[in-house]
């Protein structure tokens, strides 16, 4: 059995596929797990209003919730609703569409979050 070749890969005869990240088997990594559950935001949450793409259409763009993946997805499609407008989740980050940042710091605020109004 071999078990590391030149360029750090491992190869199991019995395990099968391993995953490059924990080296665990497939079938045991947690790592996807763990990744959505790590917190994405830095506590220090700002909402800013933006213009998505060139002349496009304003957003109302929420940073640095202190959240994991899951329940980021979770808190924005509440926010959505309290705004009654669409939006989408990203890279950490929540975005609404239209113009929201004084409502949506309020909603933050009263959800516990020190959420704080930035830029324009
Ligand atoms: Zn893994």
């Amino acid at each position: 059995m071999r078990s590391r070749d030149a360029g750090g890969l491992v190869y199991s005869t019995e395990a099968g596929r391993t995953c490059p990240n924990c080296r665990q088997a497939l079938a045991a990594c947690r790592c996807a797990a763990a990744a959505r559950q790590a917190i994405l935001g830095d506590g220090r949450v700002r909402v800013s209003r933006e213009k998505a793409g060139r002349g496009g259409k304003t957003v109302t763009v929420v940073r640095g919730l202190p959240l994991a993946a899951d329940d980021l997805a979770t808190l924005g499609k509440r926010l959505r609703s309290a705004c009654g407008t669409g939006g989408t989740v990203r890279d950490g980050t929540l975005e609404l569409q239209g113009d929201h940042a004084e409502r949506v710091t309020a909603w933050l605020q009263a959800e516990g979050f020190e959420a704080k109004r930035s830029g324009g």
